[in-house]
């Protein structure tokens, strides 16, 4: 148990520098990012210690292991849930989740909507946008946002908070920054034509998330560095 108590805080010690740092470069307070610690491919038994360590924000993309493994602990924690969600998963978590991130077309916006009436929750989402309109991406088109928004403020149970987008895969971090940006251009320009306001940023994974934190995300989603040397 210790050895993987050991390198958790020798990891989280790194993510944690790079986060300081980069709310230092950007002139940001540290209290406005939230890390979410990405479990999805992590050992149950890291995922205690990490808990142990007193992280309570985990992210899934899988809505079956999340349900697993809410049921496997009492601790109180987080759920955030970050992979792509079928309309016939939404009632299994919805009352377990913390924050859905991957909101990404209006059917699946209305579902949660109707089934968050039917549960009586009232489940905070983020609207996942393809900023860099790569095919493989899931997520609302900048485009289609006039029709996205007619939709958000018709939901009645959802609380719209925000935006999360996934960077293209580049070598360099840095070419990541303009899709950061875009999201960022997008949630302002919501923000002032709106009556819902957008809050959060999901933006940014172990690759990237110093670049994300410049560019204002308030969640980074980060994984596999969180659990290097493990297993
Ligand atoms: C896996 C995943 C992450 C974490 O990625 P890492 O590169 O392992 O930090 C973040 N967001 C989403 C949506 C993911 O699926």
């Amino acid at each position: 148990m210790s050895d993987i108590a050991d390198q958790l805080r020798h990891n989280l010690s790194a993510i944690e520098q790079g986060i300081e740092s980069a709310c230092k470069k950007a002139g940001r307070d540290r209290a406005t990012v939230q890390l979410v610690a990405v479990t999805k491919y992590a050992e149950w038994k890291w995922v205690e210690e990490l808990i142990h360590l007193g992280y309570q924000h985990l992210g899934e993309s899988r809505p079956q292991q999340l349900v697993e493994r809410s049921e496997q602990t009492t601790a109180r924690v987080r759920w955030h849930m970050i992979g792509q969600l079928q309309r016939n998963k939404v009632r299994k978590i919805i009352t377990l989740t913390h924050l859905i991130h991957s909101v990404d077309s209006l059917k699946l916006l209305t579902a949660v909507d109707r089934i968050a009436a039917e549960e009586n929750v009232n489940p905070r989402v983020l609207l996942q946008v393809n900023v860099s309109g790569e095919e493989s991406k899931q997520g609302f088109s900048p485009a289609e946002w006039k029709e996205v928004w007619t939709e958000v403020e018709a939901c009645n149970h959802v609380r719209v908070s925000g935006l999360m987008t996934m960077a293209p895969l580049v070598d360099n971090p840095e070419d990541a920054r303009p899709t950061f940006r875009k999201l960022k251009q997008l949630q302002d320009e919501m923000n002032q034509s709106s009556r819902v306001e957008l809050r959060e940023l999901s933006m940014g994974m172990s690759h990237d998330y110093q670049i994300a934190i410049e560019e204002g995300a308030t969640l980074v989603r980060i994984g596999s560095s969180l659990f290097e040397g493990l297993g």
